[in-house]
């Protein structure tokens, strides 16, 4: 019997499990992905930072960034994949995680290098390490793409082993029982569907509301500005800075950002940059991380949504306890780009077989919510 897939939301994620899907050999049916803006402007998948790195502080995020970083090897220079590393930098107070962490990922072969001050200054000669007790640098497996181009790629995969993309705005669900039985559109069609999969990003609560379900993922402004430095910086990984700022190299410019304090992170802020802060907040701790930055010049500046899971900050992916045929693929909070490629694969591997058959992802399912169980990652950009 053939199934029919319906995805909501066309972004990298709901790409990557439209491309996946129709790739498995066994899936026998059709795969319908709704998005109601094909230009992407909302969509986070096209205002991401597009970085990529092993370095977390859970096993599964270790994982499926390992997934993540072969995908786009193997993409060779499609992606422009550029393979710098990342580097966490930790005060005094946040040495015990940095090392923590640093255990985790070498006992699962991540190439992570833990340096001192003055071995970050012989690297970095252009690095201030004051207020810095340890930094941690990716060797290999870190770096950072062409996010719209992955998501883009998808798509085109997606569409070339036979999905179809609907240019129209899902509004609801037709339940049976414990099931989702359709999705209705804004337009007044319904898309009959034997599994629905929520790719609906920072609104991806909005639909989990139609079944009834409370899904806790919160759209949250990120401003990320763009910079010129008149001092090139040799080698420069992508730094983060004890006070959760960061910045890489794009080109010969730089990019950098830093998520507000939850007190100041609103729900669906406009998606305006937030200028005013870069001044008196960015800006002082560039110049003491980077003395170069004083001569900076800002010369750009976007803001996009992460998609915040406020329970703990991870993925929730698979299908709901009570109402199986919904699956989830949401809440990734800063960290989904580089997640696309292992979350599509698994997804469809749920959808074609039922199971995970080679990364299991069990440890983002949605009842670790209703368990209370948070799987906590400290490593949250
Ligand atoms: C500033 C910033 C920096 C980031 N940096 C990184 C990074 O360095 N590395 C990383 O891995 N991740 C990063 N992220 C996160 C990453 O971009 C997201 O996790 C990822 O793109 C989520 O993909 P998605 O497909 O779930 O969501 P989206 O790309 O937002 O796609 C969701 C789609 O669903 C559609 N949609 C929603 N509701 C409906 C509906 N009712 N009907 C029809 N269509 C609907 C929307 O139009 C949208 O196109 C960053 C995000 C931001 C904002």
């Amino acid at each position: 019997m053939e199934t029919d897939i319906v995805i909501v939301g066309g972004g990298a994620i709901g790409s990557a499990v439209a491309a996946f899907t129709l790739a498995e050999p066994a899936f026998r049916g059709r795969v319908t992905v709704i998005e109601r803006d094909p230009t992407y402007a909302r969509a986070s998948s096209a205002l991401s930072a597009s970085s990529i790195r092993q370095q977390f502080s859970t096993a599964i995020n270790i994982a499926i960034g390992r997934f993540g970083i072969e995908y786009l090897r193997r993409a060779g220079n499609d992606l422009g994949f550029t393979e710098r590393g990342y580097l966490f930098l930790a005060s005094e107070a946040g040495v015990p995680a940095l090392t923590c962490s640093h255990a985790l990922q070498r006992s699962l072969g991540v190439d992570v290098a833990l340096l001192d001050p003055p071995a970050l200054r012989e690297r970095f000669p252009w690095l201030a390490t004051e207020g810095v007790a340890l930094g941690s640098l990716g060797l290999a497996g870190e770096g950072w793409f062409d996010g719209h181009g992955l998501m883009q790629a998808f798509r085109r995969k997606a569409r070339a082993l036979g999905a179809a993309y609907v240019h129209a705005e899902a509004v609801g669900f037709d339940l049976r029982g414990d099931r989702v039985a359709a999705v209705r559109l804004a337009d007044g069609r319904s898309l009959r569907a034997d599994h629905v999969v929520n790719a609906a990003g920072p609104w991806a609560a909005s639909v989990a509301a139609w079944a009834g379900v409370d899904l806790p993922v919160r759209a949250r402004r990120r401003t990320v500005f763009v910079v010129e430095c008149p001092t090139a910086l040799a080698r420069c990984p992508l730094v983060v800075d004890p006070s959760g700022l960061w910045f890489r190299p794009e080109g010969t410019r730089f990019i950098t950002g830093l998520s507000p304090c939850e007190a100041n992170d609103p729900d669906d802020a406009p998606l305006d940059p937030e200028h005013a802060s870069f001044e008196p907040v960015l800006w002082p701790i560039l110049a003491q991380r980077v003395p170069a930055f004083e001569a900076l010049r800002v010369v750009g500046a976007w803001a996009g949504y992460y998609e915040v899971n406020t329970f703990d900050h991870n993925g929730i992916v698979g299908p709901h306890p009570r109402i199986a045929n919904l699956v989830f693929a949401n809440g990734f909070s800063g960290h989904g780009l580089q997640q696309s490629p292992a979350v599509g694969r698994g997804v469809a591997e749920l959808l074609v077989h039922g199971r995970y058959t080679t990364l299991d992802l069990t440890p983002l399912a949605f009842d670790r919510i209703g368990r209370n169980q948070p799987v906590a990652e400290l490593n949250v950009v």
